[in-house]
């Protein structure tokens, strides 16, 4: 390929974005990383990270370092707040189609440190923080981004970019793509706390999904402490959701106890699912949430991040060295939509379905059906790899056929 900028932009620098400039500056790649915020964001959302995306991320290190940092949990269960636990699944079935047979549980903030740590050790790339990109147009040669810092604004050319902004993406807005999809009308609320539960819910797990008509639960495991996910009623404002009386009420509720809970952390997030309706414009590349969001039933949407992260710099790193031309970049989108679409997003919206159904017959059914997965050694397997994301990154041809299952 023809070069005009030898670089390679990567505009926002969260999980997929650092995880992106990573990859591509250990290929020998000059890469510009620009993030709006001073440091690492400490936010309390994604802390799951599934088995083939831990092998997809060994060559850039990363996958050593989240098991060095996390909480490894070989065991997920599916729960009823009335009828307790229903259905348990343990990923050691995964164990010949993956290296990793487990959900490692660790907050996405330690992932971005570690992985600005490895870009500041690695020359020739430019990782600037409080530069936030306003605008961007693309070309038949490159894009020129115009970021703003405190020293102004500024144009910065290159020869591909990659919009990896996150959700309300200034890159996907510039370019006038469309998000398409939906805004769930209730909040999520995240709370996290010392309590060990399993000191007091002798049979849970470390990842446990619970069904629930009025509010379901997820009680996740995750270093140092437990993490609580809820609904809020539509009819709440978040800040009254977000007051130490609700929080605390919805942790009673969940297991009654004489102390208050000791509440560490808490936020808020509003839940959408949408896709993008390209992932790229010319130069311009869209991946992560900037290409696609979705709830967290499942813990999906960091995942097929880094899975577009994957996707998208192993082509990159193949036209850039000449090994092949600029035609693999359009198999992108047709690799990471089709599964956005239709493994992400249905996966995830067919979850939160499962945990709030209200119809007691239907609900009922759902349990059964529970039940009946995991009491089936290869239905349960089947549901792994579905679960676990194997199946979608094999349909799409984007995880090595490295693991075979034995007959
Ligand atoms: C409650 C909750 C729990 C979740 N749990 C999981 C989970 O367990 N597993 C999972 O896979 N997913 C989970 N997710 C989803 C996951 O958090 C996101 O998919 C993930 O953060 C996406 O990473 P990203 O790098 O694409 O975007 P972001 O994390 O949003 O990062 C975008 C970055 O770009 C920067 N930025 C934004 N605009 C600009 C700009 N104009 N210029 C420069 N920089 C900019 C931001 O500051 C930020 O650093 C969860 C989500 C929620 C809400």
């Amino acid at each position: 390929m023809k070069r005009r900028h030898d670089r390679v932009l990567v505009a926002g620098a969260g999980p997929v974005g650092a995880i992106t400039a990573l990859i591509l500056a250990r290929a020998g790649i000059p890469v510009t990383v620009l993030e709006r915020e001073a440091g690492v964001v400490i936010d309390y959302r994604a802390s799951t990270f599934h088995p083939p995306t831990l092998d997809l991320l060994e060559a850039c290190g990363a996958t050593q370092a989240l098991v060095s940092m996390g909480l490894i949990a070989p065991v997920m269960q599916y729960r009823d707040r009335r009828a307790g636990k229903i259905a348990e699944f343990d990923l050691s079935l995964l164990r010949h189609d993956t290296g990793h047979p487990y959900r490692l549980q660790c907050e996405q903030f330690k992932l971005v440190g570690w992985a600005y740590d490895r870009l500041r050790e690695i020359p020739g790339v430019d990782l600037r923080f409080g530069h936030e990109v306003t605008g961007i147009a693309a070309g038949d040669d490159g894009a020129r981004v115009t970021v703003r810092s405190t020293r102004g604004e500024e144009h910065l050319d290159a020869d591909y970019v990659i919009g990896t902004d996150g959700g309300r993406s200034t890159v996907r807005r510039a370019l006038g793509i469309e998000f398409e999809g939906f805004t769930y009308p209730e909040h999520f609320l995240v709370a996290g706390t010392r309590f060990d539960f399993k000191t007091a819910m002798r049979d849970i797990c470390s990842v446990n999904y619970t069904a629930d008509p009025v509010e379901w639960y997820l009680l996740l495991e995750i270093p140092d402490m437990w993490r609580f996910v809820t609904p809020v009623d539509p009819g709440t404002e978040p800040d009254e959701a977000m007051q130490e009386a609700s929080i605390q009420a919805s942790l009673q509720n969940l297991l009654p106890r004489a102390e208050p809970y000791e509440i560490l952390v808490k936020a808020i997030y509003r839940v959408s699912q949408r896709v993008a309706a390209t992932y790229r414009k010319g130069p311009v590349f869209l991946a992560g949430d900037a290409a696609h969001i979705n709830n967290p039933l499942g813990g999906m949407g960091l995942n097929g991040g880094l899975h577009d992260a994957v996707s998208l710099t192993g082509r990159l790193i193949a036209v850039w060295h000449g090994r092949t031309d600029e035609a693999l970049l359009d198999g992108y989108e047709a690799q990471r939509k089709p599964e956005a679409v239709n493994a992400i997003n249905a996966m995830t919206a067919r979850n939160k379905k499962l945990l709030e159904e209200r119809d007691p017959e239907t609900r009922q059914r759902n349990l059964e059906e529970w039940r009946r997965i995991a009491g089936g050694r290869d239905l349960a397997y089947q549901h792994l790899l579905q679960t676990s994301m194997i199946a979608s990154l094999r349909r799409s041809g984007l995880l090595a056929e490295g693991f075979t299952r034995p007959r």
